[in-house]
C-alpha cells in the first residue's frame, strides 16, 4: 500500500446511488459494497448520490438511514450529500437545472417528441388482439407498469411523429433514424391531440409543460456494450425497448435522463449497479450519444435472491440491514455468508 503515495492519482470515479424510498437490504449492501471495492481498489473516488426524485415515496429518514447503514457496513465515500464536494448538490432533488438543460439539448437535437398517452391508453394499445381487452386486464397491465421506474413496456408509437417530421441534425451525431414504419403509424395518434407532424425543434418550446416526453429510439439498431462483470450485452431498439420517457408529465425527469445527466456532470467513469438495470444501460447509452457525452464503463452485479429465487424487495423486512444489525449480524456476515432464513 506504500506505493499508493507515489502512484499518480487515479481518474476512477464511481458512485453509490441509493433511492431513499425504503430501508436498504442485503441486496443493496452487496451491490454497494462492490461499488466501494472497485473504487477503493482503483485508488479512485466514490461519490454518494441520493436519488430522491420520487416525491411521493422519498423520505428524509430513509436517506439518513441509508447513509448510516452503509457506514455501518464499512463503506466510505469522498463526496456526498452530507459532506459536499466539487459536484454538489448530491441529492437529485436539488439538480433540476441539470435535467432541464439535458432535456432542452435533446429537444433541440430533434430526439424527443411529446406524448399524452395515459397508462391506460398504453396498456390498451399494447395488448395484442388475442389478449383480453377487458377493463380489468387493462387495469392490471397499467398497475404492472407502475412498479419499476427503470423499465417500461415497448412504446406502441401512438404519438411518434411521422417521417414527414423527420428530425434534423441527428446525422451530425452519428445516429440514424430509419423512416417510420407503417407498423408505427397503425396506431392513430388522434386521441393524443398532438399533430403527428409536431416539429420537435420548435425554438419557442422551453419548458416540458404538461407532457410526457419520449426519446425516439433508432428502430432496429442494436445497442451493444461489454459489461465489466457480465460480459457482452446486446439490446435492439424498438424490440427490447421502445421510445422511452425522459420527462414526466408530473414535472420531473425520468430515471434514465437524471441518471445520465448526473453521471456525466459528476464525471463518473464506471457505473456499478444491479443487473436489473442492464436494459436501462442500453437506453442510457443512446442518451449519452445524443448528448455527445463520454460513455462510462459498466459493471452490473448479480441480484441477491431469496430461498425461492425471488429478488429481494420490500416484503423481505427481515433482510433489512438495520434489522440484521439489531439481531447481532456483523457486516462481514451480511457480505460473505448465506442469507439468514426469514
Ligand atoms: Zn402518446
Amino acid at each position: 500500500m506504500a506505493s499508493h503515495f507515489s502512484s499518480p492519482p487515479s481518474s476512477y470515479r464511481g458512485r453509490l446511488a441509493p433511492s431513499p424510498t425504503g430501508y436498504l437490504h442485503v441486496g443493496h449492501a452487496r451491490t454497494f459494497w462492490t461499488a466501494y471495492e472497485r473504487a477503493r481498489d482503483a485508488g479512485g473516488v466514490l461519490v454518494m448520490r441520493m436519488e430522491d426524485l420520487d416525491h411521493e415515496r422519498s423520505r428524509v429518514e430513509f436517506a439518513e438511514a441509508a447513509i448510516e447503514d452503509l457506514r455501518w457496513l464499512g463503506i466510505r465515500w469522498q463526496e456526498g450529500p452530507e459532506m459536499g464536494g466539487s459536484y454538489a448538490p448530491y441529492a437529485q432533488s436539488g439538480r433540476r437545472a441539470f435535467y432541464l438543460d439535458a432535456w432542452r439539448r435533446l429537444l433541440r437535437g430533434g430526439f424527443l417528441f411529446p406524448c399524452r398517452c395515459s397508462r391506460k391508453d398504453l396498456a390498451a394499445a399494447l395488448s395484442a388482439p388475442h389478449e383480453s381487452n377487458s377493463p380489468a386486464a387493462i387495469e392490471a397491465q397499467a398497475s404492472v407498469e407502475l412498479e419499476p421506474l427503470d423499465d417500461e413496456p415497448v412504446y406502441p408509437g401512438t404519438c411518434r411523429p411521422g417521417a414527414d417530421a423527420l428530425l434534423m441534425s441527428n446525422s451530425d451525431l452519428g445516429l440514424r433514424f430509419p423512416t417510420l414504419s407503417l407498423k408505427k403509424r397503425r396506431k392513430d395518434g388522434a386521441r393524443c391531440n398532438i399533430p403527428l407532424a409536431f416539429d420537435p425543434t420548435a425554438s419557442e418550446i422551453d419548458e416540458p409543460g404538461n407532457f410526457n416526453w419520449r426519446f425516439r429510439v433508432p428502430d432496429g439498431e442494436a445497442v451493444e456494450f461489454v459489461d465489466g462483470n457480465l460480459g457482452p450485452q446486446r439490446f435492439v431498439a424498438d424490440v427490447d425497448f421502445g421510445d422511452f420517457v425522459v420527462w414526466r408529465r408530473d414535472g420531473g425527469p425520468s430515471y434514465q435522463l437524471a441518471c445520465v445527466a448526473d453521471d456525466a456532470a459528476m464525471k463518473i467513469t464506471e457505473v456499478v449497479r444491479g443487473e436489473d438495470l442492464l436494459k436501462s444501460t442500453a437506453r442510457q447509452i443512446l442518451l449519452y450519444r445524443a448528448l455527445g457525452l463520454e460513455i462510462p464503463e459498466w459493471f452490473h452485479c448479480r441480484l441477491v435472491v431469496d430461498a425461492n429465487g425471488r429478488r429481494l424487495a420490500k416484503r423481505h423486512d427481515a433482510l433489512r440491514l438495520r434489522v440484521l444489525r439489531q439481531r447481532g449480524v456483523t457486516p462481514w456476515q451480511v457480505l460473505a455468508t448465506e442469507l439468514p432464513k426469514e
